[in-house]
């Protein structure tokens, strides 16, 4: 059994054969699914349809970074939601600091107070957090280590170098990577250094689509989907020297334990 931890089902693109969707996932060995909001609505999306496929999709709850450009605030909201939907919810995300344009940059002081409040709201809750990062992996430390307390959690789609692995596995997070390892060599190297005991799969669907060397999307589509988390896991298994069945084993249990979906 496969669990992929990040896949965005809520997305519109999906509307149309969710059912056919799933069933692929089922087919490559992928039985769970975590999917996350990035906003109150798509929070509130991501609890509907943990509810129509219980045992399979699991929500997480919560503000994307990038919202803060959006001024109203909405964390009254999310833990009006997070209170009342305690069967749905396995986390709180995504959540984090995204530095990645100059807007976003100005908004740094709203970005690392959404993020501390979520946090805290995760701790009170008992729940993990799913973290994302974007040229922002310092500001994010900053944030986390003036919480009384560091919350549980992963750093998804991690794109960052060494010393930034180091840094998130001393602070006892897991690390996932999405289809960028397939791109990238210098993030596929990373995936050698993550204990067996802290890593997840992912896909980060419906984007993030893994890619053959000459760019073309190796499952035939450009949209991502959950069943291509196999595509991952093998190459994850590849580089690390390990059978597949083993990786699927022990990044299962990983993801059982810390989102408690076992
Ligand atoms: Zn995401």
């Amino acid at each position: 059994m496969l669990v992929d931890t990040h896949a965005h089902l809520w997305w519109d693109s999906y509307k149309g054969d969710l059912e056919e969707v799933l069933a692929r996932a089922r087919k490559a060995g992928v039985e769970k699914i975590i999917c996350p909001g990035t906003s109150v609505t798509t929070s509130k999306q991501a609890i509907e349809l943990a509810k129509k496929y219980p045992g399979m999709i699991y929500a997480a709850a919560g503000i994307h970074p990038e919202e803060v450009l959006d001024s109203k605030s909405q964390m009254l909201e999310l833990s009006e939601l997070i209170k009342e939907n305690k069967k749905q919810i396995t986390a709180v995300g995504e959540i984090g600091i995204d530095l990645n344009t100059e807007e976003l940059r100005e908004k740094l002081p709203e970005q690392r107070e959404l993020f501390r409040a979520q946090c805290e709201l995760a701790m009170n809750n008992n729940l993990p957090v799913i973290i994302h990062t974007r040229q922002s992996l310092r500001e994010t430390f900053e944030v986390l280590d003036q919480l009384p307390k560091i919350p549980r959690g992963v750093f998804h789609c991690f794109s960052h170098d060494e010393e930034g692995v180091k840094e998130v596995l001393s602070r006892g997070f897991y690390i996932s990577f999405g289809g960028n390892i397939t791109w990238s060599k210098r993030v596929a190297r990373l995936v050698e250094m993550i204990p067996r005991e802290r890593l997840l799969l992912e896909t980060d669907s419906p984007l993030l689509v893994p890619r053959d060397q000459k760019g073309v999307p190796i499952g035939g589509s450009e949209r991502n989907e959950p069943a291509n988390v196999r595509i991952l896991a093998q190459i994850i298994a590849e580089r690390r020297d390990v059978d597949l069945a083993e990786l699927a084993r022990q990044t299962t249990n990983n993801a059982e334990q810390l989102f408690g979906i076992s």
